[in-house]
C-alpha cells in the first residue's frame, strides 16, 4: 500500500515537472503547439501516418482534420458501405495510436517511428474488417489485396 501511494506521488511529480516542461511544444514533431488540433492531424508527424494510410486505402480526401475527417466519412462519403467502415476504423485506430505514440514519448521518451505506427494500423484494420460479417466477394478480395 505504501509503495503504490508512494509510485502514485511520484508519478504526479513526474507529471507536473513533465508537464511544466512540455507544456506547449508537441513531441511528436518537435515544433508547433500541442493542442487537439495539432495532434489530430496538423502535425508533420501524424500526417505523414495519415496520408499513407489513406493511399493504402485508395482514399482521396483532402481532409485531415480529425473532426472534418469523420464528418466527411459519415455524412459526405458517397462509396461502398464496407470502404466507409475500413476509413472509420482507420482514422479511430490512428487517432488512438497516436495519442499511445505521444504518451509513449513524453513518459518514456520512447519513440516511434511512422513506419511502425502505419503497419500496425494496417494490421489491426485488416483483421478487424474481415470479421465485419457478410461480404460481397469483390468486397473480399479488395480486402484481401489490402
Ligand atoms: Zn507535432
Amino acid at each position: 500500500m505504501w509503495l503504490s501511494i508512494r509510485s502514485r506521488l511520484l508519478t504526479r511529480d513526474r507529471l507536473s515537472r513533465l508537464g511544466m516542461s512540455t507544456e506547449t511544444s508537441c513531441c511528436l514533431c518537435q515544433s508547433g503547439e500541442e493542442t487537439h488540433l495539432h495532434l489530430f492531424f496538423q502535425c508533420s508527424f501524424s500526417r505523414e501516418c495519415l496520408s499513407r494510410l489513406m493511399q493504402w486505402m485508395d482514399c482521396r480526401t483532402q481532409h485531415n482534420d480529425l473532426h472534418q475527417l469523420v464528418n466527411w466519412i459519415g455524412r459526405n462519403y458517397k462509396g461502398s458501405r464496407l470502404k466507409r467502415q475500413l476509413y472509420r476504423a482507420v482514422v479511430s485506430a490512428l487517432a488512438y495510436r497516436i495519442w499511445q505514440a505521444r504518451n509513449d514519448m513524453l513518459w518514456n521518451q520512447n519513440r516511434i517511428s511512422a513506419d511502425s505506427i502505419v503497419r500496425e494500423v494496417r494490421y489491426v484494420v485488416k483483421n478487424r474488417i474481415q470479421f465485419v460479417g457478410r461480404m460481397s466477394s469483390f468486397d473480399k478480395e479488395w480486402i484481401d489485396a489490402l
